[in-house]
C-alpha cells in the first residue's frame, strides 16, 4: 500500500474536475494549496530514552468556518499524506453542508507499543506544541485512526490548562472546550456511532434509489474500528447480511450450504474485544463453527462474491494490482481515500458505483459540528436529537450529489466535488 504522492493525486483530481466544470482556474489553484502545514517534533521520554515523534497539523482551507479533521496516530503519518487528507476533509464539510473548513493531523507512531502513560504524554505534548493554531474559532480537531475519546480528553485537558496558564483571552470553559470534538468529557451523545451511522444513512437512501431489497443484498467490511463495527452493526439492524469483517490481523465468514451467512456482529464483537483480534475469534465461541467458519486475508475479503463492499480501515487498499478482482457492484468507501485513482476509473467504467469518502464517512464530521455546536451554545443535546439531525444531514447532502449526478450524467464522487466546490468557491 504505497501511499507515497498521495496529496498531489489527489490535487490533480480536483483540478480536473475543477476545470471540467469551468470553475476560474486561479481560484481553484489558490483553494488546492493548504493555508498552512505545521511540523512539529514531539519529544517523549520511554523507559530512560528521550525518542521524538514527529507530529502535523494541515490546515487546509477555512472559508465556510473553523479549520476542523482528526488527528491520526500511526507509523505511516507524514506530511503528504496529511496534506491530502486535510483537503478532502474541506471537501467534505462542505459536500455534507456544516460550517467547518479542512484540516488533518497526527503523529507518526504505532501507539499499540506504548505504555498508557507515554501515550497521554505524546498526546499532551503534541498539543503543547500545535496550541497556537487550534481554537474553537480557528481549528477544531478530532479522532481518526488510532485515537480515542480518551486521547481527545487529554489534549483537550491540556488545551485548556495552557489557555487558562497564559490567560490570553477570557474565554468560558464551554468554549475552550468546543476546540475538540470526539470528547467524553463535554462530548456529543452518539458521536462514537456517528461516521457508521451516516455511512448506513447514506446506503439506505442509495437502495431506495436503485431499488434493492436489504434482505437480499451482501455486504462485506473491511476494518472493524470505530467505523467498520458501527456501520456492520447498523447496516446488519436494518436487514442488510453483513457476510464478512474484517481488522488487520484478517477477517471471517461462516459458509452455510454453499453460500455465505450473516454474522452476528453484536457477537463477533464481543469476541473481538475478547480475544484482541478477529483471527482470533476463528471458531470461538459461536462466531465461526467447525463445519463454517473460514478465516480469510484482508485481500480475499476484498474479492468476494458480495453486492456491497465496505473499505472501512486505510487508503489505497482497491488498486492497480486487485481492481480486476472486485466483484461487488457497489462500495461504500467508510475509510478516506481506500481507492486508487487508477482503480477508481477502472471500477467506474465497469458500471461499479462508488460513494466517495467525502460523502459517504461524512457522518463523522457533522456530529462534529454538532457537538461544537452544543459546547458553543453550553447545552447537552439527547442522542436521539443528535440522530435525527445526523441523519437529516446525511439525506440532504445524499439528495444534493444524487441530483446533480443525474444533473450531470456523472459519477457520485465527481458529482460531489462539483456540490463541495460550488459551496467552497462561492463563498
Ligand atoms: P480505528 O482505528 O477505530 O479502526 C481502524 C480499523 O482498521 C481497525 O479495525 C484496524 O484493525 C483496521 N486495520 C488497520 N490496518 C488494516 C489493514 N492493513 N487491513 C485491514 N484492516 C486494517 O479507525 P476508524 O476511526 O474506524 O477509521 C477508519 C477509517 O475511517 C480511516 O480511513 C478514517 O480516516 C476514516 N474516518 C473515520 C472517522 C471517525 O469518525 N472515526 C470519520 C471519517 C472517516
Amino acid at each position: 500500500m504505497n501511499n507515497s504522492g498521495v496529496y498531489q493525486k489527489s490535487r490533480e483530481e480536483v483540478l480536473e474536475i475543477g476545470k471540467k466544470y469551468k470553475f476560474p482556474e486561479d481560484k481553484l489553484k489558490e483553494f488546492l494549496k493548504p493555508d498552512k502545514v505545521l511540523e512539529v517534533n514531539i519529544p517523549v521520554k520511554l523507559g530512560t530514552e528521550l525518542v521524538t515523534f514527529k507530529g502535523y497539523r494541515s490546515q487546509h482551507n477555512n472559508n465556510l468556518g473553523p479549520y476542523k479533521g482528526g488527528l491520526r496516530f500511526h507509523p505511516r503519518v507524514n506530511k503528504d499524506e496529511v496534506m491530502a487528507l486535510s483537503l478532502w476533509m474541506s471537501l467534505k464539510t462542505a459536500v455534507v453542508g456544516v460550517p467547518f473548513g479542512g484540516a488533518k493531523g497526527g503523529i507518526a507512531v504505532d501507539p499499540k507499543v506504548l505504555t498508557e502513560k507515554q501515550l497521554e504524554n505524546l498526546s499532551r505534548e503534541y498539543t503543547r506544541k500545535v496550541f497556537d493554531i487550534l481554537g474553537p474559532e480557528k481549528d477544531v480537531p478530532a479522532p481518526d485512526v488510532n485515537t480515542n475519546p480518551k486521547i481527545i480528553d487529554w489534549m483537550a485537558d491540556e488545551y485548556i490548562k495552557i489557555n487558562q496558564k497564559s490567560k490570553i483571552k477570557n474565554q468560558k470553559l464551554n468554549e475552550l472546550y468546543a476546540t475538540f470534538t470526539g470528547k467524553s468529557k463535554y462530548g456529543l451523545s452518539g458521536r462514537t456511532e456517528a461516521t457508521g451511522f451516516g455511512g448506513v444513512t447514506v446506503l439506505n437512501e442509495l437502495v431506495k434509489k436503485l431499488k434493492l431489497n436489504p434482505k437480499k443484498t451482501t455486504i462485506a467490511v473491511m476494518g472493524f474500528g470505530n467505523v467498520g463495527y458501527y456501520f456492520a452493526d447498523l447496516a446488519s439492524k436494518n436487514g442488510f447480511q453483513v457476510i464478512a469483517v474484517s481488522d488487520s490481523k484478517g477477517g471471517i465468514v461462516k459458509n452455510g450450504q454453499g453460500r455465505y451467512i450473516p454474522l452476528d456482529i453484536p457477537l463477533v464483537f464481543e469476541c473481538k474485544n475478547e480475544k484482541g483480534s478477529l483471527a482470533g475469534c476463528y471458531c470461538a465461541g459461536g462466531v465461526c463453527d467447525t463445519r463454517g467458519g473460514q478465516l480469510i486475508s484482508n485481500e480475499e475479503l476484498l474479492e468476494l462474491s458480495v453486492d456491497i463492499l465496505v473499505p472501512a480501515a486505510l487508503e489505497n487498499v482497491i488498486n492497480e494490482n486487485n481492481m480486476q478482482n472486485i466483484k461487488a457492484k457497489i462500495i461504500i468507501e467508510m475509510a478516506n481515500g481506500p481507492i486508487t485513482p487508477k482503480a477508481y476509473h477502472y471500477l467506474t467504467e465497469k458500471g461499479v458505483i462508488i460513494v466517495p469518502d467525502i460523502l459517504a464517512n461524512s457522518g463523522g464530521v457533522a456530529a462534529s459540528f454538532i457537538e461544537w455546536e452544543q459546547n458553543m451554545k453550553n447545552k447537552t443535546y439527547k442522542k436521539d436529537v443528535v440522530l435525527k439531525r445526523l441523519e437529516k444531514l446525511m439525506i440532504a447532502a445524499f439528495a444534493n450529489v444524487w441530483e446533480e449526478s443525474k444533473k450531470n450524467k456523472t459519477d457520485l464522487k465527481e458529482a460531489s466535488y462539483l456540490v463541495a466546490l460550488k459551496r467552497i468557491l462561492k463563498s
